[in-house]
């Protein structure tokens, strides 16, 4: 290549792979296997030493998840970057090599509702508290953290849709509590926003939405931006204190700016075990291939649906930070001007029983709980994921008995609008 640093289409094609030494295979194959033979005895006894890097076992490395992992780590613009089974098993390893009981994580309220029952239930099961940041604005970040306080974590655009949220001004927050900033990317992807640059240390993804982008494969990844200063800080004993299964190596003195990426590789997936197949690596390498075109294709089908629904006389409100007159389009525009992602909400005028009879009159959208396929995706959150909860509590999640989120695909706009069009009259 040539000695300008690529581009990121270049990348995603690229990072990470080369033709199989063995074979030629031009493609990434899949090494199906859970297990690498030793060269000998001291190639074995450095391996398991971590003296050298090199394949053992398939839950700790796999060659290629390899390519997954530096392919993500290069679109991030990360040091090193660890794949795992699933997005909650990337927020699982790294908080396991973060807390302690007794310690507590800051975290922004608008997430993923999975993520917040993983820190409300299990997390706190652990002894891992979490303080929620009632606000978007870095003053609620600030306002929550206390010297127990071992990360900032929020997401750079957050679920439900519409919201980009202050990751410059949040990162000043974590920076001068002296905690690692960590920001989850999957609604964005490296395509739109990348948190590095805007002061994030650790970057997490469920890889099985966009960069997946298919519907077909779990997957998550833990990148490691390199900037955190574990030795410094002296408030994470497992980067930092003798390992004694490794020959005492304190794993921030050995490793660098990647020792939190494999820390959570050589204690967290060694002892925790959450391992992506070869295989759901494998098609997450193919689709990443095709994530700018993807993204771009989703953000520009996203906007003009928005459009739409904004003028249709049965809708109230849509929340699309793409949208010139949200309350979010000027972070959109700094922190991911090529577009405000492919997942949004929208109010509908005839409240709880208009969005139940959309969602049935819909016919080229699929209702279903998860965002970031090529298709077109539908739920009405109060009558499916929030029912269990109080109108309330449905309102402060963003999920009033009026809201529809959509997670609009990459079929011809055209398509898409006449199928909403059709559904919104009926309803
Ligand atoms: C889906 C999702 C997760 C969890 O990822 P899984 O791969 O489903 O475990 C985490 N964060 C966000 C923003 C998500 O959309």
């Amino acid at each position: 290549m040539s000695e300008n640093t690529p581009g990121f289409d270049t990348l995603a094609i690229h990072a990470g792979a080369k033709p199989d030494p063995t074979t030629g295979a031009r493609a990434t194959p899949i090494y199906q296997t859970t297990s690498f033979v030793f060269e000998d005895v001291d190639h074995a006894a450095s391996l398991f030493g971590l003296q050298a890097f090199g394949n053992i076992y398939t839950r700790i490395t796999n060659p290629t998840t390899a390519v997954l992992e530096e392919r993500v780590a290069n679109l991030e613009g990360g040091t090193a970057a660890l794949a795992v089974a699933s997005g909650h098993a990337a927020q699982l390893l790294t908080f396991h090599a973060l807390m302690t009981p007794g310690c507590n994580i800051v975290a922004s309220r608008r997430m993923y509702g999975g993520t917040i029952n993983q820190l409300n239930h299990s997390f706190k099961s652990f002894g891992w508290d979490v303080k929620w940041a009632d606000g978007l604005d870095a003053q609620s970040f600030a306002d929550q953290i206390n010297e127990n306080t071992r990360a900032v974590f929020i997401e750079s655009v957050a679920n439900p849709g519409g919201v980009v949220m202050d990751i410059e001004g949040i990162s000043i927050v974590a920076k001068e509590a002296g905690v690692p900033f960590i920001v989850d990317n999957t609604m964005a992807t490296p395509y739109l926003c990348q948190p590095v640059k805007h002061g994030a240390d650790i970057v997490l993804h469920s890889l099985t939405k966009f960069m997946g982008g298919h519907g077909n494969s779990m997957g998550g990844a833990i990148v490691d931006a390199g900037t955190f200063d574990w030795l410094a800080s002296g408030k994470y004993p497992m980067l930092t204190e003798p390992r004694p299964e490794y020959n005492d190596m304190r794993l921030s003195e050995a490793f660098g700016n990647m020792a939190f990426a494999i820390c959570c590789r050589v204690l967290g997936l060694r002892d925790l075990g959450p391992a992506i197949s070869p295989q759901n690596a494998f098609m997450l390498i193919t689709s990443i291939e095709t994530l700018g075109l993807r993204m771009q294709r989703h953000c520009d089908n996203a906007l003009k649906v928005a459009k739409f629904l904004q003028s249709h006389p049965a809708v109230s409100w849509v929340s699309y930070a793409g949208l010139a007159n949200d309350p979010f389009h000027q972070a959109h525009q700094k922190y991911c001007p090529k577009g405000a992602g492919a997942v949004f909400t929208f109010g509908l005028k005839g409240g709880y029983e208009a969005g139940v009879e959309l969602v049935k009159g819909l016919e080229l959208f699929s209702h279903l709980a998860n965002i970031g396929d090529t298709r077109s995706l539908v739920i009405h959150p109060a009558s499916t994921t929030h029912r269990q909860l109080s109108d309330d509590q449905k309102s402060a999640a963003g999920a009033g008995r009026d809201v529809v989120r959509v997670s609009i695909g990459i079929e011809d706009v055209a398509d898409i609008i006449s199928d909403l069009k059709q559904a919104l009259e009926k309803a």
